[in-house]
């Protein structure tokens, strides 16, 4: 059967990069979104209302081949009526396990993919064991529908430990050993109903205040890029996924310590769309409408950099050679992901030249 209508939840950024990438294929998308004014409401169709709406979810489902996410934290709860409805992919237990940091932990740990050494905190009297077993520096996180950096403090002395509780102490907290990493790097791939699987070349990402502010990609470290592979397949296959899976690693020593996954297209696989043959976002939609998945080689040297909080003067940055634009369409907020740019070339020294011009026009807000 021909599946051509995909339903998309949550209409971002990421939404309207993939319905984009499907009208070439003629792949029409459909979103559900709070907003009619969003950035995939502004390029294809969509149904408003709560993104856990029972109702509106089966409308989506219903006039659906397949349904995927924008956002990953819809609940098992309101996603599993769909199922009856539709195809979900990638499948809900992908997006239940991302939604629980110690859920997502457990599943590496079985996987034997290395882990940043944690505890799961309920209240600050095992707040105050955990620092005392694992140490400090570390970073006391919310578990669930923590992003970006939100939901986090950096432990750095004891003196901080009230000052951290004030901010996000409750229940429903994960403690993490702070990694004392030389770089931050992310594996996207993706993974067909087959089992067949693709991975872009390895990216180095660079974050500020836990928001991704730029990538760069390929980066070349064979020895790596085969042991995330291994990870991410493992994670894949243990799961039935289906679609393009991103998971973020610390290196530490020479080693991955996987940080995070994402059950979705990831904001350090945009540089894909310019950078690579095949783009993660139409490797997304061809993965679960069961078409054959496309070439992830990387055209030449890129480098991506978030807009954040406010847009850059978009005539001086195209007048970088071999830069592209993209706005997705936000009001300006501080913090906000509003766009970004890649610029691609053919040689390391000149993209790292390129790079280096076009962040003096970049401001993160
Ligand atoms: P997360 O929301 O877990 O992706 O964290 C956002 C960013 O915070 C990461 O990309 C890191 O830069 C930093 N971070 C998170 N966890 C740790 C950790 N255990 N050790 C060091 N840095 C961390």
């Amino acid at each position: 059967m021909k599946l051509s209508r995909v339903g998309i939840v949550g209409a971002g950024q990421l939404g309207r990069m993939l319905a984009l990438a499907g009208y070439p294929l003629g792949i029409r998308c459909v979103f559900l979104d709070r907003s009619a004014a969003s950035p995939g409401a502004q390029v294809a169709p969509t149904l408003t209302g709560d993104l856990e709406d029972a109702a509106q979810l089966a409308a989506l489902a219903s006039c659906s081949d397949v349904l995927t996410f924008d956002w990953e934290n819809i609940s098992g709860r309101a996603l599993a009526p769909l199922e009856k409805l539709t195809r979900v992919r990638p499948p809900r237990a992908a997006l239940e396990v991302s939604q629980d940091r110690m859920a997502e932990k457990a599943l590496f740990s079985k996987l034997r993919i290395p882990v940043a050494a944690h505890a799961a905190i309920d209240d600050r009297d095992q707040l105050l064991r955990a620092i005392r077993k694992l140490g400090l520096p570390g970073l006391l996180k919310t578990r669930r529908l923590g992003y970006d950096g939100k939901g986090q403090f950096v432990l750095r002395g004891r003196g901080q430990i009230d000052e951290a509780w004030a901010a996000i102490g409750g229940p429903g907290l994960i403690y993490e050993k702070f990694q004392k990493f030389s770089r931050e790097v992310s594996i996207v791939g993706a993974r067909s109903a087959s089992g067949h699987t693709v991975f872009y070349p390895l990216s180095v990402n660079s974050h500020g205040g836990g928001i991704l502010q730029y990538s760069i990609a390929p980066f070349a470290n064979p020895g790596l890029e085969r042991r995330a592979r291994i990870y991410s397949k493992r994670v894949m296959n243990a799961l039935a996924y289906v679609g393009v899976l991103a998971i973020e690693f610390f290196v530490v020593k020479g080693r991955l310590i996987a940080n995070e996954m994402a059950p979705r297209v990831h904001n350090s696989g945009h540089w894909t769309i310019e950078g690579c043959v095949t783009s993660q976002f139409e490797n997304h939609l061809r993965a679960i409408c069961d078409l054959p998945l496309g070439s992830t080689r990387a055209l030449g040297h890129t480098a991506m950099i978030n807009f954040l909080g406010t847009l850059p003067d978009r005539e001086r940055l195209l007048a970088i050679d071999g830069l592209a634009f993209h706005d997705y369409g936000k009001e300006p907020r501080p913090g906000r992901k509003l766009g970004h740019c890649t610029i691609l070339k053919s040689r390391v020294a000149e993209r790292d030249s390129a790079l280096s011009e076009a962040l003096k026009s970049i401001e993160w807000a």
